[in-house]
């Protein structure tokens, strides 16, 4: 196996016996053989568009299946080699369609036996992407670019948004993969997946906000009640109205876990009275948080930890959509109208004791850019009175290596005139501190899922309007992003093509960056790597 996907990877090169979070070599592989069969699937797509033949289906496929091997979303390599199995049978349904001339391997590989799939799944990797290391970094980047796009664009057509134009590019970036291509045009590839990146955040944007409201300013109870409880995590929406609907009336208290929270501040979620509240904090803590839950919990999507052997929780675990872990339960059924049905999940709610308590209080979310631009005069009224001095975004991913102290020292050492951006689950290393706020404006305020960072480029966009600035860079706004998978990759490279600069990663620079790519990042877009919190806090000026 080589996976150096996410921010983890070991030595911070590449994964080569297991993952460290906890992918075996054989689901590497067979994740790897995925994106093989859905190289050969997207070259028949793109020419059965060209014959005028419609391939909705298949580009959604092709989705879930970016997105089933994304970090943390998938762990049963049984149920991701039926997905292959089923990419062929898609591959193959439309080359019975159409005349293709294009001779990749992946148009016509198949295998009799699930020995020869696990065979081919060693050779198929990244590594063989290229023979030259930076263009082969930067296929890697696209590739990752693309899988982080790709998650996106399911949670939008499943609420019925969808852009032929995203699925045709993610379609083409495999298709490009398996082509000899230039330095240069794979440098500039990587700045096109930013480009589609911005629009696919849009669509999700428009796709979330059409369907349950405008985020508004919610306080969100993090301590719990007494009725029996169905924690759901992930970040899929409509799979938590669906179980809304389903638990209601029941007697069964619902609470969003980890990147789930934003959804308290929808109006059509938030409708729900047994909507609760929050339980725990972003994913890499649920091996203990699942267990003083004591009900079910339901995945929609990443991030999943495989369970300890000490974990008591497995029969109380569900997963849907793109994610699967060996040890739990899938939910496949639906129901007559449908949804899916979730009644297992809420029969066996029924029987589990209420969580235990693990922590009170509440903590106030919901500023996404239609709540900020309303809040935008007093923003600026206090940048104008210098009672605000910096905005720092600090948007992203959190993780569980102790390096990631570093945002909440961050956070703490901010001067008391700076205010922080922030969304994705990053925000669990700084959002129950009590950093108070500067004439009524919290110091944290919080857009909401990864993918929401686009109302920080959304925002930062209309104050460069409204201050009639000639550089988007010019204004009082840092970047200090926190980084671990595939979705913040695309939400970073969607920063860069809207041409903010001198954004700071970490903890680390991704490990796929060669020594000459990352001279190149660092030239067009001033990207660093984050330092100690004293000498970033001189870097950012804000000492
Ligand atoms: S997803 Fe990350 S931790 Fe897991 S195998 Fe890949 S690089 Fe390693
Ligand atoms: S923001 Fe990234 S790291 Fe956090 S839960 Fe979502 S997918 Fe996982």
């Amino acid at each position: 196996m080589f996976c150096n996907q996410c921010q983890e990877t070991a030595k911070n090169t590449g994964c080569t016996i297991k993952g460290v979070c906890g992918k075996t070599e054989e689901t590497s592989n067979i994740q790897d053989l995925l994106m093989f069969v859905c190289q050969g699937l997207s070259y028949l797509t793109i020419a059965a568009r060209k014959q005028g033949i419609d391939t909705n289906a298949e580009s959604k496929h092709i989705t879930n299946c970016l997105f089933t091997t994304i970090t943390n979303a998938n762990f049963d390599e049984k149920s991701i080699i039926q997905v292959v199995k089923d990419t062929i049978s898609y591959r193959d349904q439309l080359k019975s369609k159409i005349s293709v001339s294009d001779t990749h391997p992946s148009i016509s590989w198949s295998a009799k036996s699930d020995a020869e799939y696990y065979e081919k799944a060693k050779e198929v990797g990244t590594l063989t992407y290229d023979a030259d290391e930076d263009i082969r970094g930067l296929k890697q980047y696209v590739l990752f670019g693309v899988k982080g796009m790709a998650a996106y664009a399911e949670h939008a057509f499943n609420l019925g948004f969808e852009d032929p134009e995203i699925y045709n590019f993610m379609e083409e970036s495999l298709v490009m993969i398996t082509k000899p291509i230039s330095l240069n045009d794979a440098f500039n590839w990587v700045v096109r997946t930013g480009e589609h990146g911005v629009k696919v955040m849009a669509l999700l944007d428009k796709a979330n906000t059409s369907t349950f409201g405008n985020p508004e300013i919610s306080k969100v109870k993090i301590g719990v009640g007494t009725n029996p409880g169905i924690l759901i995590s992930g970040h899929d929406l409509k799979d938590l109205e669906q179980l809304l609907i389903q638990t209601e009336g029941k007697g069964i208290d619902v609470y969003t876990h980890s990147e789930m929270l934003p959804a308290n501040a929808y109006p059509n979620l938030k409708k729900y009275k047994h909507l609760v509240g929050n339980y725990g904090n972003a994913w890499h803590r649920q091996l203990d948080e699942f267990e003083t839950f004591n009900g079910p919990i339901l995945f929609t999507t990443n991030c999943l930890v495989p369970p300890r052997k000490t974990t008591t929780y497995n029969d109380r675990v569900f997963t849907t959509g793109a994610t699967g872990m060996p040890e739990w339960k899938r939910i496949e059924k639906r129901l007559p109208n449908g949804q899916k049905d979730f009644s297992e999940i809420i029969e066996l709610a029924k029987t589990c004791p209420p969580p235990t308590e693990i922590e009170t209080g509440e903590i106030t979310i919901g500023f996404a850019h239609n709540q900020v631009l309303a809040l935008a005069g007093q923003i600026l009224d206090a940048v104008n009175s210098g009672a605000i001095k910096k905005l720092v975004v600090m948007s992203g991913c959190d993780a569980r290596q102790k390096t990631r102290e570093y945002f909440t020292e961050f956070a703490k050492q901010l001067p008391k005139d700076t205010v922080i951006l922030t969304s994705g689950c990053a925000k669990y290393r700084y959002n129950k501190l009590q950093l108070g706020d500067i004439n009524g404006i919290p110091r944290v305020l919080d857009a909401g899922q990864c993918n929401d960072s686009y109302s920080w480029a959304f925002v930062a966009l209309k104050l460069k309007e409204v201050l009639n600035l000639d550089d988007i860079n010019k204004l009082p706004i840092v970047f200090n992003i926190a980084w671990y998978e595939q979705k913040a990759i695309i939400v970073h490279l969607a920063l860069l093509s809207l041409g903010i600069k001198n954004t700071h990663i970490g903890p680390t620079l991704p490990g796929f960056l060669t020594p000459n790519l990352l001279s190149a990042v660092q030239q067009q877009f001033g990207v660093q790597t984050i330092k100690t919190v004293e000498e970033d806090m001189k870097i950012f000026k804000l000492a």
